[in-house]
């Protein structure tokens, strides 16, 4: 059947797309009058959309008792009657004569033409990818230095820089951004390449839902098959057992066939609490790369750029303000600058530095509000497991020790208390204490990475 239909077909378009697209795929089965058509991958699942038209009427033509055709990678079991639940593949409108005669290719109900749920799943679209999130748009600072360079490095050499690349970082830091622009760089130098960018809580979903459907193989292709992983806030994927054992496997495959995965994750690996230690090995494979806060200059830097891309001069001092103001987070930064963009031109002044002090006053002040001494106690405590009560006791052993410093630091940080007034919120501590156990704490966290992520967790945590 299918030789004839391609037979046919080989007359009707041109050469280059016929060698490229439809001489690879083979004749499967025939299961009643549906017709299945191998496809060596799903890139090759567009052409029962685009050659809709020219296949039914090679049926018709031909005079086949063929009312459907489904194309399927040898992933899929094609002999499974789920199939076509798996990859959608409706049924050509039927031939019936009492039917209204519809032509293919019109509807959703194309020859393997994705049903709705599977439209959403076209990764080869690159749809996926917020054009915005591009290399060009990304500052670079101390902070992720070493994590872009990392990601432009996998974007030139897919699967053979780093394998996988796991980000991490707090929110707000850019990983998202960077993942997005490995995904449009690689689809600029290979226009083939199919690229996924898939969040854990994605994976996640769609994974129940196949297996409350019944569409697991469908599931399983649309991950296994591509060239490009990108997989974010991996995290979410904590203490689910079977996404995690199904994600597991994808990743073998992938790896196993040389294909890039990139990982982003809120924290490092060996931090991924409830999750298996074959994922979190594997995860080490590669290179990690973390993603610092960026420094005050970085932090300019991100808001002229943004400012440029809105086509809004922003003055210097204003700049300056609004990062020297606008805590650690870039994603926070950028909702002040639109803030102020909209302001200013809701009423119709120029961008200066007063102007910004008042428009941007509540959006500063709440920030700072909402945190007090209390708040950060109860965070500290809760992060290094213990209570509240120990942080302000006179104990002086390292593991409370270190957690009353940290708490310190931030309420120093974090509030406008002074040194006195910190020292009698915890236990009635002379401000000397304070000063040297905030002065203790700054210190260390140059030298410690951990304790400084530790930290920037904790602030992120508290803002
Ligand atoms: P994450 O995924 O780490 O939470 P995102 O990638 O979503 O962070 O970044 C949040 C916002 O901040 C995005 O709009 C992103 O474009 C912007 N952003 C973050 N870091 C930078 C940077 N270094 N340069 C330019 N924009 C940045
Ligand atoms: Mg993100």
């Amino acid at each position: 059947y299918w030789v004839r239909i391609l037979a046919a077909l080989e007359k009707k378009i041109n050469r280059q797309s016929y060698e490229t697209w439809l001489k690879p795929t083979r004749f499967s089965h025939l299961e009643g009058k549906k017709l299945f058509v191998r496809i060596p991958s799903t890139d090759f699942q567009h052409i029962g959309d685009r050659y809709a038209d020219l296949i039914q009427e090679a049926i018709d033509n031909l005079g086949l008792d063929v009312e459907s055709v489904a194309f399927t990678t040898p992933e899929q079991d094609p002999r499974a009657p789920k199939v076509r639940e798996d990859g959608g593949f409706a049924p050509l409108p039927s031939h019936s004569q009492n039917a209204p005669k519809q032509r293919l290719g019109g509807s959703t109900n194309s020859v393997s033409g994705p049903t709705p749920e599977q439209a959403r799943f076209d990764w080869s679209a690159a749809s996926q990818l917020n054009p915005r999130y591009q290399f060009d748009a990304f500052v670079i600072g101390s902070g992720n230095q070493f994590a872009s360079a990392a990601a432009q490095a996998v974007a030139e050499r897919p699967s053979k820089a780093y394998n996988p690349l796991f980000l991490y970082g707090g929110v707000g830091m850019g990983k998202t951004h960077l993942m997005h622009a490995i995904g449009h760089d690689v689809k600029r130098r290979q226009p083939h390449a199919s690229i996924s960018y898939v969040s854990g809580e994605k994976f996640t979903n769609e994974m129940i839902n196949s297996v409350r459907y019944d569409k697991m193989t469908g599931f399983r292709d649309k991950f296994r098959n591509v060239d490009v992983l990108l997989i974010d806030d991996i995290q979410f994927l904590a203490g689910k057992e079977r996404t995690q054992e199904e994600f597991f496997h994808t990743f073998n495959t992938l790896h196993e066939s040389m294909k890039q995965i990139v990982i982003a994750s809120d924290r490092p690996p060996k931090e991924l609490a409830d999750f298996e230690d074959r994922l979190r090995s594997r995860f080490e494979w590669g290179l990690i790369a973390d993603i610092q806060p960026p420094d005050l200059e970085t932090k300019v830097a991100i808001l002229q750029k943004k400012a440029e891309s809105e086509q809004t001069q922003l003055p210097t001092d204003v700049a300056m303000f609004i990062a020297s103001n606008v805590r650690t987070n870039v994603r926070e930064l950028e909702g002040a600058l639109v803030r102020l963009i909209a302001w200013c031109s809701m009423h119709g002044v120029e961008i200066t530095l007063a102007v910004t002090q008042q428009c941007l006053k509540q959006f500063i002040d709440t920030q700072v509000r909402k945190i007090t001494i209390e708040t950060i106690q109860r965070t500290v405590a809760e992060q290094f497991g213990m209570r509240v009560a120990e942080l302000k006791q006179k104990n002086n052993s390292r593991q409370i020790v270190v957690p009353r410093q940290i708490a310190m630091f931030l309420a120093k940080q974090l509030t406008e208390a002074s040194l006195p007034e910190i020292g009698r919120q915890f236990g009635g501590k002379h401000h000397t204490t304070v000063m040297h156990s905030i002065s203790k704490i700054d210190e260390q966290r140059r030298a410690d990475k951990d304790l400084n992520r530790t930290i920037n967790k904790l602030m992120e945590t508290l803002s």
